[in-house]
């Protein structure tokens, strides 16, 4: 199988609705044509700056606009971070996502210090990853420069559907800021969240605005809503587990070369449903020293459990970079 960039929203629909265990037969013939099928790409997510954020994205327990649980707390010293960098990374882990509860970058004191810390975590040896909001061109290409592996911003839904759960900024800010992050090194990182009250269509909408991306990004996030108390989509019922078999699938399909992360959710799902994840395509899953994501709100299986998870399904974690020089088979 090619890689292809000129996915129709047809086909995509009609791998989507393909029976179930021929879809998890289909996306696992894939996935091993394309990556180790034995190896999962731990990550650590530490929130280096929390709350107090400006936006309005129903879902987040970190938007200033909601009262949820999370206490505000302001940018982490650098050594803070690169001691809990230090203890994920002799827990086995390779890559470490840095998120900041921000609206965009700003070109101030704390951008020069997260470039600081980007840089030293590097030379730990680790992949790193921002998620820190919108950034223009040269604000990337300062990160790049800083030795950054990969930027995430996920696009979250459907172009549809965006503006019911964020009105402060648009589905254009997100890919434009994508944009930025392609005219450098940097790889991106983006994908989205089930369980926002969105459709079928509009996971096969934004699952096609994704794999039309040229190049398709790196690593595709596929999270499960954790409901957040205090927040506009905190009665939302929970995501049945075969929607995120069939979201994995369909990723896994379309954007072969792409690591699918098992992110945000995978708390709720048992072993048998995260082993069929992994199956299914899914290569990729958080991990923690703390027992939660990017907050409190977001439980998140620890270092332990997930070591034992993996070495019960024979699976072991991948070693960072592996994946910077491979060679993408041939593209369309
Ligand atoms: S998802 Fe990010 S941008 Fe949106 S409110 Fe939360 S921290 Fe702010």
């Amino acid at each position: 199988m090619i890689v292809r960039y000129d996915w129709q929203e047809a086909e995509i629909r009609e791998i989507y609705n393909t029976p179930l265990l021929e879809l998890v037969y289909q996306a696992a013939s894939v996935h091993r044509q394309y990556h180790n099928p034995k190896q999962i790409q731990v990550c650590k997510l530490i929130s280096i700056k929390t709350g107090a954020c400006p936006e309005d994205c129903g879902y987040c327990a970190q938007s200033s606009r909601y009262k949820t649980e999370v206490t505000p707390q302001a940018l982490l010293e650098k050594e803070t971070v690169l001691n809990i960098a230090k203890q994920a990374k002799a827990s086995g882990i390779s890559r470490v996502c840095m998120g900041a509860a921000w609206r965009e970058v700003r070109d101030n004191k704390q951008f020069e210090e997260v470039l600081d810390m980007v840089k030293d975590v590097t030379s730990m040896g680790l992949e790193v990853c921002c998620t820190l909001g919108m950034l223009t061109e040269n604000q990337a290409k300062r990160l790049d420069e800083a030795g950054l592996y990969a930027y995430n911003h996920n696009l979250d839904t459907s172009r549809d559907y965006y503006s019911t759960i964020i009105t402060t900024r648009t589905y254009d800010d997100r890919l434009n800021t994508i944009n930025n992050v392609r005219q450098t090194n940097v790889t991106v990182c983006s994908g989205g969240i089930l369980g926002l009250g969105e459709t079928p269509e509009d996971r096969v909408s934004m699952l096609h605005t994704l794999s039309t991306l040229n190049p398709h990004p790196e690593s595709v996030p596929i999270n499960i809503l954790s409901q957040v108390k205090g927040t506009p989509l905190e009665n939302q019922p929970d995501v049945p587990f075969w929607d995120v078999i069939r979201m994995i699938s369909t990723a896994r399909i379309i954007m072969p070369t792409s690591d699918v992360r098992l992110s945000a959710g995978r708390a709720r799902l048992s072993q048998v449903e995260q082993a069929f994840c992994f199956m299914a395509g899914a290569n990729s899953i958080f991990s923690s020293d703390d027992g939660h994501m990017l907050t409190v709100t977001t439980p998140c299986p620890g270092y332990d459990a997930d070591s034992e998870l993996l070495g019960l399904l024979g699976l072991s974690m991948r070693a960072p970079f592996v994946k910077k020089n491979q060679t993408i088979p041939q593209t369309i």
